[in-house]
């Protein structure tokens, strides 16, 4: 008979019961403590499941075999310089949070377009303007920093649409109707042809503040704006900037630098931005104890692990 293995769950406690049930039905055998809500010995644990666990945590488990991610971005680990590195990191890869990721992008990058932030000005006042778009969605360029799993869908969503899309990666891709741009040689000419440009990059050294005053300038004049992937991409102050410099004509966020946005934050009441509280995806709790335990059969079974974190790479 094989020893039980204990999963220790960094998240905070209130949300636990979120996990934890699904864990013990999808894997009766498996022990699990909740951090800050049980006793626990550091050396019994063998696998850790959380999304921004405490700096040093991780570290301070003697023999942790593998940790799995609750989020696709894994900057929250890796902002640890505790994390032990040693250990492999799985992070958190699922069709339908990709799905609801490229609805996401859909849904803003089409409202942008169709201008429909007008039209529901214009029924505040109760007038009946009529309008159409200024241009058509095959004149009309998106770029995707970005073009992973998650990107890689926007792109494919929005192509369906006659949007011309781009994508911004390290490695050159091959995707119908998606043109790749790779590395940073050729970021300069990705934006200059992007009118609305959408953040799906991972946070690391490489991309954080990569929405900035020089980044926007390179874009053309009316471009927009998404943000959905992490708030230290975006450079806040250099956004607004830009756009009442009257260069960028909106923009659409979903991440913040600090989060819950503070009240005080102007982007609150910006009339050129939507704000959304972090939502562009929310996964099910179910899927994500699912692929947990599945990595851990595959742990204890000798099999590779899948979606592990290339911690060179920093995602
Ligand atoms: P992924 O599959 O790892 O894709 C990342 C993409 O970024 C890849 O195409 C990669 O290029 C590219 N990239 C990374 N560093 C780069 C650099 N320095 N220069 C150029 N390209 C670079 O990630 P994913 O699953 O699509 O997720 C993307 C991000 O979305 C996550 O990291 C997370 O921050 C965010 N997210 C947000 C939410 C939300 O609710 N708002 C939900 C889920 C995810 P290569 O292909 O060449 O490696």
């Amino acid at each position: 008979m094989t020893a039980r293995s204990t999963l220790l769950l960094a998240v905070p406690v209130s949300w636990a019961g979120l996990w934890t049930a699904p864990l013990a039905e999808l894997a009766p055998d498996l022990n699990i403590v909740v951090h800050e809500r049980d006793k626990y010995d550091p050396k019994t644990i063998d696998y850790a499941l959380g999304f921004r666990p405490e700096p040093g945590l991780l570290g301070s488990l003697p023999n942790l075999k593998v940790v799995f991610s609750l989020g696709a971005g894994v900057d929250g680990f890796l902002a640890d310089s505790n994390y032990p590195k040693q250990i492999p990191l799985v992070r958190f890869v699922d069709h339908q949070l990709s799905r609801e990721m490229a609805q996401y992008c859909v849904m803003h990058t089409l409202i942008h377009h169709r201008q429909q932030r007008m039209f529901d000005g214009f029924q505040q006042e109760r007038k009946w303007r009529q309008s159409v778009p200024p241009r058509h969605t095959e004149d009309t360029r998106v770029g995707i920093l970005g073009i992973g799993e998650i990107g890689t869908m926007a792109a494919e969503r929005l192509r369906d649409h006659d949007f011309k899309m781009a994508g911004w990666s390290r490695t050159r891709k091959q995707i119908a109707g998606v043109e790749s741009f790779a590395g940073h040689d050729e970021l300069a000419k990705f934006l200059g042809r992007s009118d609305i440009l959408i953040c799906l990059l991972p946070l690391t050294p490489d991309t954080r503040h990569i929405l900035n005053a020089k980044t926007f300038a390179q874009l053309p004049k009316n471009a927009f704006v998404i943000n959905v992937a992490r708030g230290g991409h975006l450079k806040e102050q250099d956004l607004i900037a830009a756009i009442d410099s009257g260069h960028l004509s909106g923009a659409t966020l979903d991440v913040f630098e600090t989060e819950p946005l503070p009240e005080s934050s102007p982007l609150w009441s910006h009339p050129r931005i939507t704000v959304t509280p972090h939502v562009a995806a929310i996964s099910d709790p179910r899927v994500m104890a699912k692929n947990a335990v599945d990595g851990i059969a595959r742990h204890k079974a000798g099999k590779p692990l899948e979606n592990v974190v290339d911690f060179t790479r920093g995602y």
